[in-house]
């Protein structure tokens, strides 16, 4: 009887000595501290990065990113990590600026770099005169920044993932291969899911809350008219009303509402039809609602039920 304690004492003191091990090599100083921007790309990183990242996003919960704008405190912080992931200089501005300061080329990354200028769909062209008024609430891309919603383009920027993360960390290259080939199907089924919906379309137009879906739209072959555009500006009187009329023309069942979009005017526009709301995450940000652990595949499941019933009337 002695012996069996003295065993189980060492078969305790062994497994005792594993769990220290395996807790100290994955203390956070030995993972890869990662920022980056929307969501979509968070949840790439960390899927493929599995346990050799720690990646948060730059933005907080909730936030509408069409007006975000780093402390200096925040950007000191993005530049003390090890890679900070964007979509592009020419994308996104505001990442471009924080970049500038970071200023170290392999300590940047831009998501967009295999991606064809001639996919990019243009920026929003602005009423306003800019001339005159110098203060600008909004950003001027020179291009529709929502790139993370089309699959298509989120497999080039898984890709870019993978790659930086083998050149900073050869050691786990085949795991992060492993990773990444198996969201790289998760993407492809993304895909065959939304082609499959769009094959029966009785609606030409989605209406949504904000235009962020353009690049979905051309992907797959709609069109979308959002109650703001796409750098989310107040619509005028005259475009509410346009989009009402638009609506009970088309007789459309359903205006998307976006998670970190006001409903106000959007609530206006849907009591004056017959449309409901549907729930429709353009990922930019996660808010409090959002679980914890979600994937970007877990929205995106969503997004397609919404999307199929705003195109097949359901
Ligand atoms: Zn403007
Ligand atoms: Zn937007």
């Amino acid at each position: 009887m002695k012996k069996l304690f003295s065993l189980l004492l060492i078969a305790t003191l062994v497994l005792m000595a594993a769990c220290g091990n395996k807790s100290s090599v994955k203390e956070s100083g030995d993972k890869l501290q990662i920022y980056t921007t929307v969501f979509p790309f968070k949840s790439m990183i960390e899927q493929i990065g599995g346990d050799h990242v720690t990646v948060s996003s730059i933005y907080p919960n909730g936030i509408d990113i069409h007006t975000y704008e780093p402390t200096q405190k925040d950007t000191m912080r993005i530049a003390k990590s090890d890679i900070f992931f964007y979509t592009g200089d020419e994308l996104d501005q505001v990442s471009a600026k924080i970049a500038q300061v970071i200023n170290k080329k392999d300590k940047t990354v831009q998501l967009a770099k295999d991606i064809d200028d001639n996919d990019l769909l243009a920026g929003e062209e602005h009423d306003h005169d800019h001339e005159a008024e110098h203060e600008h609430e909004h950003d001027h891309g020179a291009h529709d920044p929502h790139v993370w919603l089309d699959p298509e383009m989120n497999k080039s920027f898984a890709k870019v993932i993978k790659d930086e993360l083998v050149k900073k960390d050869k050691a786990h290259e085949k795991e992060y291969t492993k990773n990444y080939e198996k969201l790289v199907k998760d993407i492809d089924e993304i895909d065959k899911q939304l082609k499959t919906i769009i094959k029966t379309k009785k609606q030409d137009t989605v209406f949504i809350s904000h235009d962020s879906i353009g690049y979905l739209a051309k992907r797959y072959g709609f069109k979308q008219e959002g109650v703001s555009g796409m750098n989310n500006e107040e619509p005028s009187q005259s475009d509410i009303i346009n989009m009402i009329n638009n609506i009970n023309k088309s007789k459309a069942t359903v205006i998307l509402y976006e998670q970190n979009i006001p409903t106000k005017t959007v609530d206006i526009i849907k009591d004056k039809t017959n449309a409901t709301a549907v729930p429709f995450h353009n990922m930019a940000v996660l808010t409090d609602k959002d679980k914890k652990d979600v994937t970007y595949q877990d929205l995106m499941k969503i997004n397609i039920d919404s999307l199929d019933k705003a195109l097949n009337n359901k």
